[in-house]
């Protein structure tokens, strides 16, 4: 280690920061608008910001004091044997350097707490942004590297702004100020001094570099080691090696790979072992060099240089060699805070696909028509999902999308509440196209239960809740009656306060498709759809949800994607979708007269499904048993 380095945390003389192939290949463009808007998260925090600096240069300057106090020591306490001189003078020496420390503390302070609120605001910028992405947004990107940019990129800046930009900030005004106190002793001396600097980061770069490579070498050696551990010492790796007679043949494997390794170990030590007689040798040059200069001037120049004086350069170069390798290997720092910087700016510049119109309506009064017109649409451009599709959902009616997976269906009721836009033709509620009204309005109006119904970790009351936050204990009671899970809730030892786990898991498929029933009952939207799971649930599961939906169907505007017939007898209209069009549409006993795809899925799909059970009786008598829709039902 140089004498007395300030240098800060980056990685000391050895570096060992060097970019990866991959970091050069992706080095992001700095470009004055990417350096603006890094700052303009600084922007509110510029008081601090500049506490942060006065704290840095007070600092800087004490700890670079004692060096200057030094040369008083020798000069005017030692040379001039001055006892109070001498005590006055370590004394102030010891108070400067605690002063230095404990303004340091308050920086760190400071710069945490700027760090920790630039980060809170860019985190809680970024979840407002992805809440306003659109579903698209998170069917195409990886879950993983959502969360990612959350929390670790996020974090990321964090460090960026406590150690990268405070040790620019602080080993720029160490070297400056540094600088300048050798300047005012003496100029010849200082331009020594400066000039032994530069050579004395060269190769503690080289050694850097050498040595960082054999690193990434060996750990790729130890890679192989552990490969062939793993391979040959499980029990079938083992099984294989014994039945082929392969034992030489590993052993002699691992041999070589073991032989590489320490190889590449005495040489990794090796490269630091001669990287520190590289490193004594400068560090000892430069003192000696200004020795050699300062005794030339002060016995052949008659220079008043004194002691003390060369004793300061001598110090104060000491100080100087720490910033400006940590400066010299700063650079990688940078490039890498601002790949992080552009990662994350990458996300904030995805535009917000879905979003209110400016002129949107919020409509006073609702009845729930809903009408398909020439609906054109695909995720992406490369397949054409909906063509022409047309339909009319008149208020109170309901109508049943069936047809083969894959065809479009759930497409279809996605475009309602807009979770997409059409690419061509519209969708309009009650007479206005969608995209014209207020879209927090629509998404009250429109209530979905998906396939996969989705419950948050937390009790069933929490999750009734969220669908309607001011509900009383009554409501929920009722929306269980209805949802025909009350029975359930009530039998539990918490009653509505179970928890229901992480996804819900905690309970079965029947029950949370139930209860999200009941949150949606709870909701009361003017348009329930459902989509049907098509994985198929005990028959008394099934009745206990039709008998839950059916009311639903019979006396509210309904959409349901149907996989069951019983689901499929209970709508006013049945459209059948295949390839992205309707393709046949009518009741039930107008397409099986038809003779299309409507009775081919019903010969195939619903029929065999009524076999399949091995209840039989109960889910025969109960899909049978189910008039067409015609009856008027008398539930609400
Ligand atoms: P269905 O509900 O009839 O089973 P979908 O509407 O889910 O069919 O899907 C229709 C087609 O759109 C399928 O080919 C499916 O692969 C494709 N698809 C569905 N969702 C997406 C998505 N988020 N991104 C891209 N393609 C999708």
């Amino acid at each position: 280690m140089p004498p007395g380095g300030t240098g800060r945390g980056m990685g000391g003389p050895m570096g060992g920061k060097f970019l990866t192939e991959e970091e050069k290949a992706n080095q992001p463009k700095v470009t004055p608008a990417l350096l603006k808007r890094v700052f303009s998260y600084l922007k509110p925090y510029s008081k601090q910001l500049i506490l942060v600096l006065i704290c840095i240069i007070v600092s800087s300057f004490f700890s670079l004091m004692p060096s200057i106090i030094t040369g008083k020591i020798l000069d005017d306490g030692l040379m001039k044997k001055d006892f109070a001189a001498l005590i006055y003078y370590i004394v102030l020496s010891l108070i400067v350097t605690l002063l230095a420390s404990l303004i340091g503390v308050a920086e760190t302070y400071i710069n945490t707490w700027i760090a920790q609120h630039i980060t809170f605001d860019m985190r809680n910028q970024m979840y407002r942004h992805l809440q306003n992405m659109s579903q698209r947004f998170f069917t195409t990107n990886n879950q993983g590297d959502i969360i990612t940019r959350m929390t670790s990129d996020i974090d990321g800046v964090k460090s960026v702004i406590t150690s990268t930009f405070s040790s620019i900030l602080s080993n720029s005004i160490t070297l400056i100020i540094a600088m300048i106190a050798m300047f005012r002793k003496n100029w010849i001396l200082a331009l020594v001094g400066i000039i032994i600097v530069p050579i004395f980061t060269v190769p503690t770069r080289q050694a850097g570099k050498k040595r960082w490579s054999l690193t990434n070498e060996s750990q790729k050696v130890n890679d192989e080691v552990n490969g062939i551990l793993n391979e040959t010492l499980s029990v079938s790796g083992q099984l294989l090696v014994k039945l082929f007679g392969k034992e030489r043949y590993e052993y002699e494997r691992y041999e070589k790979a073991n032989r590489k390794m320490i190889g590449l170990n005495i040489k990794e030590s090796m490269a630091g072992r001669w990287f520190r007689v590289v490193l004594t040798t400068f560090t000892s040059i430069g003192p000696m060099l200004i020795y050699l200069a300062g005794g030339i001037l002060m016995m052949k120049y008659n220079s008043d240089l004194t002691i003390g004086d060369i004793s300061v350069l001598v110090a104060l170069l000491g100080r100087m060699y720490m910033p400006v390798n940590s400066l010299l290997n700063i650079q990688v720092d940078w490039i890498r805070s601002m790949a992080l910087f552009t990662r994350i700016f990458d996300y904030f510049d995805i535009p917000v696909e879905i979003k209110n119109a400016p002129d949107a309506i919020t409509p006073e009064t609702v009845r729930g028509d809903v009408v398909f017109e020439h609906v054109e649409f695909s995720y992406d451009e490369s397949k054409k999902i909906l063509k022409d599709i047309n339909f009319t959902l008149n208020a109170g009616k309901s109508i049943a999308i069936v047809g083969p997976s894959g065809s479009g269906k759930s497409t279809i009721v996605n475009l309602i509440p807009r979770l997409y836009d059409v690419d061509s033709g519209k969708v309009t509620f009650d007479g206005t196209d969608v995209r014209k009204i207020d879209l927090k309005f629509l998404r009250e109006k429109v209530g979905v239960v998906s396939q996969e119904t989705y419950l948050f970790n937390g009790t069933i009351r929490e999750n009734l809740l969220y669908a309607k936050p001011d509900a009383t204990e009554a409501d929920m009671i009722e929306a269980l009656k209805k949802a025909n899970i009350w029975d359930f809730v009530e039998g539990q030892e918490k009653g509505l306060d179970t928890e229901v786990g992480n996804r819900g898991l905690k309970l079965s498929g029947g029950e949370k498709q139930r209860i999200s029933i009941a949150r949606i009952i709870l909701k009361d939207p003017v348009i329930f759809i459902f989509d049907e799971a098509t994985s198929a649930l005990d028959s008394i599961s099934e009745k206990k949800i039709q008998d839950a939906i059916d009311p639903i169907i019979k006396s509210k505007t309904s959409i349901l994607i149907a996989h069951r017939l019983s689901t499929i007898l209970a709508a006013d209209e049945i459209l059948v979708v295949k390839d992205g069009t309707i393709a046949e549409r009518g009741s039930h006993k107008e397409l099986l007269s038809k003779e299309g795809i409507y009775r081919e899925l019903y010969e195939t799909q619903f029929s065999k499904a009524i076999v399949e059970e091995d209840g039989v009786s109960e889910l025969e008598q109960y899909v049978w048993g189910t008039q067409p829709a015609d009856e008027p039902y008398e539930g609400e």
